[in-house]
């Protein structure tokens, strides 16, 4: 399997080869079909299988159409993180898949000022990397409109649960629209996990890796 056999832009497959990768690993041979395809995602992984490609890949050519378009209006993907240090990695790798199209990207996590955060967010953002926490404060301080979200990604979903942040999540479930794509990835499955997929996912494909 290659990059180019999964039909991603070749803006995109430009991207994973300067990054060094040859081909897809495992998930994103699984995951990447069925997110093109337009399919909810429940995603059974460990942290080092190639996961954030396997989500951000698919929602950078869906986003620009096959890597021809801008993005138009608003935040359209939002993937909420449980660490400041796994959100601001998930940018990183982010950025450099989108390196060659049109799609701006930023990060926002706590303990640092709110400023420079809300800054580039009014500057126009097409995907967002948060952390439950700041997201909410910002919203509840009216600089976060997340209406335009057409898709979403619960990363690392079982730490975001055991670090106490499900009224978070769930009050940002309820700030996105109803009608979007939802991607749910989770390295073990407890019964509140399996809630929340409940909840969240409409006919989800399952994959395990
Ligand atoms: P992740 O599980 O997303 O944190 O990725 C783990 C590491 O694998 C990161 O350093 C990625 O840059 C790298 N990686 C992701 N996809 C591939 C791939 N297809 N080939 C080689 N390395 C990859």
């Amino acid at each position: 399997m290659t990059f180019e056999e999964l039909n991603l832009a070749p803006a995109i497959v430009q991207a994973v080869h300067e990054q060094g990768y040859t081909a897809p690993t495992p998930i994103q041979a699984q995951a990447i079909p069925a997110v093109l395809a337009g399919h909810d995602l429940l995603a059974g992984a460990q942290t080092g299988t190639g996961k954030t490609a396997a989500f951000a890949l698919p929602i950078l050519h869906r986003l620009t159409q096959g890597g021809t378009q801008k993005p138009a209006g608003g935040i359209r993907a939002l993937i909420l993180s449980p660490t400041r240090e796994l959100a601001a990695q998930i940018e990183e790798n982010l950025r450099a898949y989108a390196k060659h199209l049109p799609v701006k990207s930023t990060v926002i996590f706590g303990g640092v000022g709110m400023k420079p955060q809300i800054d580039r967010i009014n500057r126009g953002i097409d995907v967002l990397v948060a952390t439950p926490g700041r997201l909410l404060d910002l919203q509840q301080q009216g600089f976060m409109d997340l209406s335009s979200v057409e898709v979403l990604v619960l990363d690392e979903a079982d730490r975001m649960l055991d670090m106490g942040f499900i009224h978070d999540v769930k009050k940002i479930l309820a700030l996105v629209p109803k009608d979007k794509q939802s991607l749910l990835f989770s390295a073990t499955f407890s019964d509140d996990i399996r809630e929340l997929a409940n909840g969240l996912l409409k006919n989800p494909q399952s994959i395990q890796v």
